[in-house]
């Protein structure tokens, strides 16, 4: 197969620059990078391509040779060519860029890695009560002290951390695995660029204790579960002066006796007495800000909800007040004396003298069971 023009492959102008070719390239490793693409053969061939292609053009004299004689300039078999390490540097430098971790600070020929210290995370366990009105808590978290006797060196007193050797102080090693040269985190040191021959005995090496702080958090009023506090700056901390992680306080609300939440509404079951239910009249209900009363109509069936405006929760983020529903159960009366049993009795007759006007519902099912035997 004819390979293909390294310019065109790039999609630059034969006189491009080098910012241009680099360009050209870091836009098309990201697009065809396997990492990304795990599953596509295409996207890695158009990766090794593009690779090839920034390879020879990055570099000025086989850019050159390619530029005189084609192909058969810069034929990979004629071996590495001046310069060894330059195309090596060009990639680990283009791939840092883009895929690196950490920082990204240090990498080539600076100092050791810089990385961000981790978030943790904090689950804050509260009432549906705290949740609805908001409070102010304390937390203990972990926090780092400085070592004291290593003065955060790690080192034990006396003696001094040294340059790795595996990195020379880098902190980043450069690996050749089959067609990549891939810089990496220096596994002897960690990315730190020293090492510790004698540990403090105090830290273990760690230069900082970990010790426990109290934080206060205020909880907003109408926070719902799942939702998260930022408190920045109170993760872990970073390594080789890199920024401390931040804080999250993740809010767990507790299940409630008698409401549960959906969003901004608030849901109850309400019990009735079957009389109440029937004869109507003033029903009194708790809510989150003490007790509310409504009335209900006579005749109320079970299952039969009832909506409170504004009694629900005022939400966090809408600021105004979700609804509270009540929802009816007709409770059948139990343990009944003789004369209850009576009375019971009693009523049942008249009822069923009165007929099917007083159970529509009863009504209507046999109807339709009539119906469907027939
Ligand atoms: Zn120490
Ligand atoms: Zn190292």
């Amino acid at each position: 197969m004819a390979k293909r023009d390294f310019y065109e492959i790039l999609g630059v102008a034969k006189n491009a620059t080098d910012d241009e070719i680099k360009k050209a390239y870091r836009k098309l490793a990201m697009k065809h990078h396997p990492d990304r693409n795990p599953d596509s053969k295409g996207a890695e061939e158009k990766f090794k391509e593009a690779k090839e292609a920034y390879e020879m053009l990055a570099d000025p004299q086989k850019r050159e040779a390619y530029d005189r004689y084609g192909h058969a300039g810069v034929d990979p078999n004629m071996g590495g060519g001046g310069g060894g390490g330059g195309f090596a540097d060009a990639f680990g430098d283009i791939f840092g860029d883009i895929f690196g971790g950490g920082g990204g600070r240090g990498g080539r020929g600076g100092g050791p890695q810089v990385y961000r210290g981790a978030d943790l995370r904090y689950n804050l366990e509260i009432t549906l009560e705290q949740a609805a009105h908001g409070f102010d808590t304390t937390i203990r978290v972990p926090s780092w002290d400085e070592c004291e006797p290593c003065h955060g060196s790690g080192a034990k007193p006396g003696t001094e951390p040294v340059t790795c050797p595996t990195c020379g102080g880098h902190g980043q090693v450069r690996m050749q695995q089959g067609f990549f040269s891939i810089q990496q985190t220096c596994p002897k040191c960690h990315g730190s660029g020293k090492i510790i021959p004698e540990p403090c005995p105090s830290c273990a090496g760690a230069g900082r204790i970990k010790r426990n702080k109290t934080l206060e958090v205020k909880i907003p009023s109408g926070i719902d579960d799942g939702m998260r506090i930022r408190s920045s700056g109170n993760g872990e901390p970073g390594m080789n002066g890199g920024p401390t992680g931040d804080l999250y306080v993740e809010i767990h609300i507790k299940p409630h006796a008698v409401f549960q939440r959906e969003g901004d509404d608030l849901h109850c079951e309400m019990p009735i007495s079957f009389a109440k239910a029937a004869l109507g009249g003033e029903i009194e209900v708790p809510t989150l800000n003490g007790k509310a009363s409504f009335t209900i109509p006579d005749g109320t069936q079970s299952g039969k909800t009832f909506r409170l405006r504004s009694k629900g929760i005022k939400g966090v983020r809408s600021g105004y007040a979700g609804d509270l529903f009540c929802h009816v159960v007709v409770e059948t009366p139990v343990k009944l004396n003789d004369r209850q049993k009576e009375l019971l009795q009693e009523f049942e007759q008249l009822t069923s003298e009165g007929g099917a006007k007083h159970s529509p519902q009863s009504k209507s099912w046999k109807d339709k069971v009539k119906e469907f035997f027939e």
